[in-house]
């Protein structure tokens, strides 16, 4: 959420006086937080208050909470119609489609644990104010941008799922757009643009230059896509501080609770089985564990978790690791060998698996698509060794494995 914050500062100096280049001073006297972050702050703050509370209920306090903050902040850049609805005693959705629905949805992306709240939620915060159909759409596909990314989609996937699921058409390069592009602040004139710059970007201040280059509506397209960005690429420490250091302390107050609240309800939602009974997530025991240790890792879904270890030798190995509770609870690893195995080398792919398969039993290899193999164990957990061991085989056995294996691998690849 920091991230949309602080692409409001940097562009906020650029929406009245564009700027074309990528080589722009990110700071300067004139920035400052805008309507886009006073409001990201608002939803993040109703969000909390309502939390696993009904839709109405979540309705009523994005409405109250948006209004508080508008009236708190009173000259933050509000549109002419938003300003009405602040004021407004009995605050109507006026069938907008304009980006403010955009540039505050980013919390959504952080707070829920599957992409159906995630889609559920981003509608209420904009169907309170933008309810035009358009003005939806643009603050679910900022927010499943954030939830895809946050789960560790890479951006091949989420520009597809963009694309296939809200029809933007992703495919026009920012170089091409950039010198016909004029100030546009509805959702269908500046989310494309802004999850664009996210594609192209190689890092977050990258994204955010690149957002800013287009012109436009700076401060929210910058807000918007440096939102996906934190989400993917993490933000810098530096950065980080510098969007802090604008904002006052009751909004940095906010932030600061949506911080801890995101990280505390993570850890300790608790499933519920049928009869109400709850059961171990051996998922959180196992994030607890590698917090304690200071290992980052990603968490997909509310079963899975991505885990991203190093070797000299073979770079990053990624690791998904799946926590199935049954009877027998227990944990599946998967990993892969990038390897190409297409047409009539499959047939050579799969005698290597098979080889693979009796010399190091303790994976299962197999040539799921062309492109790799995968490798796959696993173990019985319980709630007392979950942690480590997992970590012994995700840290220590999976890549010891893919070490071994990898001569044949090659050998079978180049044969
Ligand atoms: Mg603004």
């Amino acid at each position: 959420m920091l991230g949309a914050i602080f692409g409001d500062i940097v562009g906020s100096a650029y929406e009245h006086h564009n700027t074309k280049r990528m080589d722009f001073p990110l700071l300067s006297e004139w920035s400052r937080p805008t309507d886009d972050t006073i409001m990201t702050l608002a939803v993040a703050d109703a969000l909390m208050n309502t939390w696993k509370k009904g839709d109405m209920e979540i309705r009523a306090e994005l409405v109250k909470s948006m209004q508080q903050m508008g009236r708190r902040y009173p000259y933050a850049g509000y549109g002419g119609r938003f300003r009405g609805w602040i004021a407004a005693e009995n605050p109507r959705p006026y069938n907008s489609l304009g980006n403010g629905s955009g540039m505050r949805v980013s919390p959504v992306g952080w707070l829920y644990h599957t992409l159906d709240d995630t889609l559920r939620v981003a509608k209420l915060t904009a169907e309170v104010s933008h309810n035009h159909p358009e003005g939806i759409k643009g603050a679910q596909a900022i927010a499943a941008c954030v939830f895809l990314a946050r789960a560790g989609a890479s951006k091949e996937e989420i520009r597809k799922y963009i694309e296939d699921t809200f029809e933007y058409d992703l495919s026009k390069s920012l170089d091409n757009i950039r010198g016909s592009y004029y100030f546009n602040p509805t959702c269908p004139g500046s989310v494309p643009e802004a999850i664009r710059a996210f594609y192209e970007g190689k890092n977050y201040e990258d994204v955010i230059r690149r957002a800013v280059s287009l012109g436009g509506d700076s401060d929210t397209i910058a807000c918007m896509a440096g939102a996906v960005a934190e989400a993917y690429f993490g933000m810098p420490e530096d950065l980080k501080m510098k969007a802090l250091h604008f904002l006052d302390p009751y909004c940095r107050g906010i932030m600061e609770h949506f911080r801890e609240f995101c990280h505390t309800h993570d850890r300790t939602i608790e499933k519920e089985k049928e009869g109400g009974r709850p059961v171990t997530n051996y998922r959180s025991l196992f994030t607890k564990h590698l917090d304690e240790l200071d290992i980052k890792y990603t968490e997909i879904e509310d079963n899975m978790v991505k885990l991203t270890i190093s070797k000299e030798n073979q770079g990053a190995i990624p690791v998904l690791l799946t926590f199935n509770e049954g009877k027998v609870p227990n944990v599946s690893l998967r990993s892969y060998i990038l390897a190409g195995f297409a047409g009539e080398k499959r047939v050579a792919g799969i005698l290597a698996c098979n080889e693979l398969n009796s010399r190091l039993r303790w994976g299962r290899f197999s040539i799921q698509d062309e492109s790799k193999v995968d490798v796959e164990m696993d173990a019985c957990i319980d709630e007392k060794n979950v942690g480590s061991v997992c970590l012994f085989l995700a840290g220590l056995v999976m890549p010891s494995i893919i070490e071994a294996a990898y001569p044949a691998i090659m050998k079978a690849l180049w044969k």
